[in-house]
């Protein structure tokens, strides 16, 4: 007997065989769900402290008056190049993680802020994690991999391990739950939340992996769509 078998080429998505979880942090900081971290180049840091003492030197400066002007393009000046630096780091981190993952899960910033009080740091922060996310999108398309936005809420705060919310503030750094005694890094614990919300593995209680291949077409499409 022979059998013939077609091997058709993948239209739309590769298999996506490999997953990522990513949660972002205030400081241009990445924690991936496999506990790796990407940090962005010193000088962007640099830069960033430069910008500081450069605003400071402008609100100290006379209001009308000249070297006030000159104080203003200054810190603009250091605005652009930041903005450079950024979009640079976010090509190269985009780059980096399409090809190195299938599926690519963020946390939605826009409903994160909703639930947080808004500040300088965190806004200007979140200016380069769109950036990023745009850029992580479409070089994903591109590549026929696919880019997924889930619900920030609580993912810091519940246990990657067992589910039980532990609630921590921002200073404590570490996730260490009382339920299940798993002991993480804050961030990359809050990155396995993240990457367990993504399409392919929420709600799974009850499914088994058999059924969640076969809906794999549809829910391609699905995070495609977002
Ligand atoms: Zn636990």
């Amino acid at each position: 007997m022979i059998f013939s078998v077609e091997i058709e080429k993948p239209i739309e998505t590769t298999e996506q065989k490999t997953s990522i979880g990513i949660d972002v942090g205030l400081n241009s900081l990445l924690t991936l769900s496999n506990g790796k971290q990407i940090e962005p180049p010193e000088f962007m840091r640099e830069s960033e402290d430069k910008l500081g003492r450069e605003q400071k030197r402008f609100n100290r400066k006379k209001k009308g008056s000249e070297n006030r002007k000159k104080q203003k393009i200054k810190v603009a000046k250091v605005h652009r190049a930041i903005r450079n630096q950024r979009t640079d780091f976010a090509h190269k981190t985009s780059r980096k993680l399409v090809d190195s993952y299938d599926r690519i899960v963020f946390e939605d910033l826009q409903i994160k802020n909703m639930m947080q009080n808004h500040h300088l740091a965190k806004s200007i922060s979140d200016a380069g994690w769109n950036q990023l996310m745009i850029l992580t999108k479409s070089k994903a398309e591109y590549a026929g991999k696919v880019v997924e936005f889930v619900n920030a809420r609580n993912t810091s705060q519940n246990c990657s391990g067992c589910g039980n919310s532990v609630p921590k503030d921002l200073s404590v750094r570490t996730h260490s739950c009382p339920y299940c005694g798993l002991v993480l890094d804050r961030d990359h614990n809050a990155a396995i939340n993240i990457l367990k919300r993504s399409i392919s593995t929420a709600g799974t209680a009850g499914i088994n992996a058999c059924s969640s291949v076969l809906n794999r077409g549809t829910m391609t499409q699905d995070a495609q769509a977002l």
